[in-house]
């Protein structure tokens, strides 16, 4: 059962996903927008995709739509925003300018906002001296309160101007979700730009306008951003007074999540690529999982679960405030388990397109859907990602099979023609509808020549599929077929006798 709602009185929860379109979907960028709609199911709430697409030079339509797609691959679907709409349309920042702009004019006129002449030089002339002083360095106020006389010099100077927020002067403090209370004091955080000199409005003025005018409840989003808190927390005290805001939404900053020797996985590592573990072949729900797991936990003793199991305990205040350590094996092993609870014909489905080209090296009218339906049971229990399943079954739609040298090495010693020269007669008139009589075939053509089981079929496993490991043997020779595998067990023979 969900519990009730932790949002102030009965509001319902509104979470929002706003991501930049820059750049390929990362790990970082999933987590957080997994922990929203996971919050915003449990809660039966609203989770809103916005796109900050607001810098324009580093945006793009390509990035745009990978996310998109890369949220509906996950099944992270979404109750407002591009492509189903909703009250607050457009959910694109790039079509709302007027709205940033006619907000920003108002801050002014209130007093809660001014023109900022600085030059970058002068501003950065005075945070030196600051420094060199033991002062705090951050913008000194220059431009709070200057005389009309000053500014029709500036502007006679031709300088523009940016629009920078007026901080309370007294410290703001909030109730983190995640971290508890917490207090910037006034030096800490000095007023900053809300829009640019030419006009652009900056993400430190358009994100908490669009949480307001959204009526989002809660702020869920990566620790990085925690220094940003105190200024929108500001903000939204002065949208209030503008009848922008209803009220301030709570915060939770999720834990950083570290990658290699400790560092904070950045999105440009190539392991935080979403797109790498979907071509690996990683199931949603696998990776659903694994991801929830970056600073949250389920059960103690149970690290395996269904996103509908996710959902229903997700809880905001259950996330871990230490960092998270991003763990390739676990994930992957984690995504094991989920490929061995689908039901067996998802699980064949799931794996066609690795059956298929680009990933396939056989041409796809060697593919033969029979085989396929009879081998991937055995599969089905072997594969940590879907991709792997390529080379476990290459054996059966390859004209010939693959030669892995290291394999050869190890199975093809001396004995091994003699073995597979006995193998062969006695596989000849084995009953081929039988696994366990092939079996016994090769058993009794090991005991020939004083081989165990293990020791006799080896040569024959590389023969017939290239590789020394693979699938359960008798039942893949079965599905290959007798006049396949005895012709295949043949040309091995060819090569070792040479
Ligand atoms: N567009 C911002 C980003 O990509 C959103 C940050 C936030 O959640 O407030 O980092
Ligand atoms: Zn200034």
């Amino acid at each position: 059962m969900a519990s009730a709602p932790s949002t102030p009185g009965d509001a319902p929860v509104r979470v929002r996903f706003c991501p930049s379109p820059t750049g390929n979907p990362h790990v970082g960028l999933v987590r957080t927008a997994l922990f929203n709609w996971a919050f915003a199911r449990h809660h039966r709430g609203t989770l809103v995709f916005r796109i900050e697409d607001t810098d324009a030079a580093r945006d793009s339509e390509e990035s745009y739509r990978q996310l998109l797609d890369s949220l509906r691959w996950l099944g992270l679907d979404w109750d407002e925003g591009p492509e189903v709409g909703g009250p607050h349309a457009p959910y694109r920042q790039s079509q709302r300018t007027a709205i940033y702009a006619d907000v920003a004019r108002r801050l002014k006129e209130t007093g809660h906002a001014y023109d900022c002449y600085c030059t970058a030089e002068e501003l950065e002339t005075r945070r030196d001296a600051a420094r060199a002083a033991g002062r705090p360095s951050g913008y000194d106020g220059h431009c709070r309160a200057l005389t009309p006389e000053q500014v029709a010099g500036y502007q006679a100077e031709g300088r523009p101007a940016i629009v920078r927020f007026r901080m309370p002067d007294r410290p703001v403090t909030f109730t983190d979700l995640v971290r508890g209370e917490l207090t910037f004091a006034p030096e800490n955080v000095p007023d900053y730009g809300i829009v640019r000199a030419n006009g652009a409005p900056l993400y430190t003025l358009v994100n908490p306008v669009d949480d307001a005018l959204m009526e989002i409840t809660h702020v869920l989003r990566g620790e990085d951003l925690l220094s940003s808190t105190p200024r929108q927390i500001a903000l939204y005290q002065a949208l209030i007074e503008l009848g922008v805001a209803k009220g301030v939404p709570r915060f939770g900053h999720l834990p950083y999540v570290m990658g290699e020797g400790n560092k904070k996985l950045s999105k440009r590592d190539p392991g935080a690529s979403l797109n790498l573990y979907r071509e690996r072949g990683f199931l949603p729900e696998g990776l659903l999982n694994y991801l929830s797991l970056l600073g949250w936990s389920y059960a103690a003793d149970q690290d395996v679960f269904s996103t509908a199991e996710l959902v229903s305990r997700f809880e905001v205040a259950d996330v871990n405030a230490n960092p998270a350590r991003f763990d390739l094996k676990k994930a992957e092993a984690i995504n094991a388990d989920h490929i061995r609870r689908l039901e067996p014909k998802a699980f064949a489905e799931a794996c066609l397109p690795w059956l298929r080209a680009p990933y396939a090296p056989w041409p796809a009218e060697s593919f033969d859907e029979a085989a396929w339906q009879a081998v991937a049971p055995y599969a089905q229990t072997r594969l940590t990602v879907l991709s792997d399943i390529t080379a476990n079954v290459d054996f059966l739609f390859l004209g010939r099979p693959v030669r892995d040298e290291a394999s050869w090495a190890k199975a093809m010693k001396d004995g091994a023609a003699d073995l597979l020269r006995t193998a062969a007669g006695k596989l000849a008139t084995a009953d081929w509808a039988s696994a366990e009589a092939l079996k016994e075939a090769v058993l009794a053509a090991g005991e020939v020549h004083g081989l165990k089981l293990g020791k006799a079929q080896a040569p024959v496993r590389v023969a017939v599929t290239g590789r020394t490991v693979g699938l359960p043997l008798f039942e893949s020779l079965q599905i290959l077929g007798r006049d396949r595998s005895l012709s295949r067990i043949d040309a091995a023979l060819a090569v070792l006798t040479g």
